[in-house]
């Protein structure tokens, strides 16, 4: 078999495909952005926690509310803003999280979560960007509403874009947690595990959180080696993607494996093993015999592994 030309046309990394110019320059003036918000053409994003609102229209699912329509759905907390898409405001309303819940008795809404918006297409795909981006900033101002360095409340500046402490001023700004996501490979195998939480039969990269002081290739095998106790050499960068679940960034590597034997870290994973190229290729293409799987192509590991599975026997590291 020929791996590489089976595989089809290459589906897009979800959440990364934005069309909102963030205008970042325009964040402080806050007389531009309240005319903005004021305007009737402006639109909004309904997000409750993990829940986003989505309207239900003759067309099917509609993401955007009016700001004011937004916060009218349920009692609201911040409202931030996005960017600008073709000059118009965006913006991100946060709402409470029960209240969202209760809002599924409505007929005339869809409650749902941005995994399964993405997954099953519920939403236009330019809508998953700017979803991912309102959810993972009005997470970080749902768990930083006190000084991280004096206790005291702290108020919304920029936009949303950072908080601000009236007693001490520190300025506090919105973070993004970044993890690695690496397949180790070896020759013609590569190196997959399975956690408890996985659809069963899926099987994917290893992953892990950078640690303060370390850098991308230092985590990369500092985390092969805890979870699957192999050691690895080079380590080359893929791809980035925002994971906003809640607020991370998915730094995605290829990692030379430098050794075979598995000793699994049975805390952090159900299982890992070595996984032969034609093999992956079925699972990748929903065709494995016994039905195993790799993440859809929503996910940055998708990816990785596709990269992989098309470098005709070079190892991309
Ligand atoms: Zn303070």
């Amino acid at each position: 078999m020929s791996l590489g030309s089976d595989l089809g046309p290459k589906p897009p990394l979800g959440y990364t495909a934005s069309t909102l110019q963030r205008a970042a320059e325009r964040r402080s003036d806050a007389q531009y952005l309240a005319a903005l918000e004021a305007d009737r053409a402006a639109r909004a994003y309904a997000i409750g926690g993990e829940r986003v609102v989505l309207k239900k229209t003759a067309g099917g699912l509609d993401p955007l509310f009016t700001p004011g329509e937004a916060r009218a759905l349920a009692r609201s907390t911040e409202t931030v803003f996005l960017g600008l898409v073709e000059g118009l405001g965006r913006f991100g309303v946060g709402l409470d999280s029960a209240a969202t819940e209760a809002l599924k008795a409505r007929h005339d809404l869809h409650i749902s979560d941005l995994r399964s918006i993405a997954i099953q297409g519920l939403t236009d795909a330019d809508h998953l960007a700017a979803i991912a981006e309102a959810k993972a900033l009005l997470h970080w101002h749902a768990r930083h509403r006190f000084c991280a360095n004096c206790g005291e409340a702290t108020y919304l500046v920029q936009g949303g874009w950072r908080r601000d402490c009236p007693a001490c001023r520190a300025e506090h700004f919105p973070r993004t947690d970044p993890v690695v996501i690496m397949l180790a490979v070896s020759g013609d195998r590569c190196l997959l595990g399975r956690q408890s939480r996985f659809a069963p039969g899926m099987w994917s990269c290893l992953a892990g959180f950078l640690e303060p002081g370390e850098s991308i290739e230092q985590a990369v095998r500092r985390e092969t080696q805890e979870e699957a106790g192999i050691l690895c050499g080079r380590i080359s960068y893929f791809a980035s993607q925002p994971w906003p679940f809640p607020m991370s960034l998915m730094i995605g590597c290829h990692a030379e494996a430098l050794s075979s034997e598995i000793t699994v870290d049975y805390s952090e994973l159900e299982d890992a093993r070595w996984f032969a190229r034609e093999e992956v290729a079925s699972m990748l293409m929903r065709r494995h015999p016994q039905g195993l799987t790799t993440p859809p192509p929503v996910a940055i590991a998708h990816h990785i592994i596709r990269a992989w599975i098309e470098c005709h026997g070079q190892a991309p590291v």
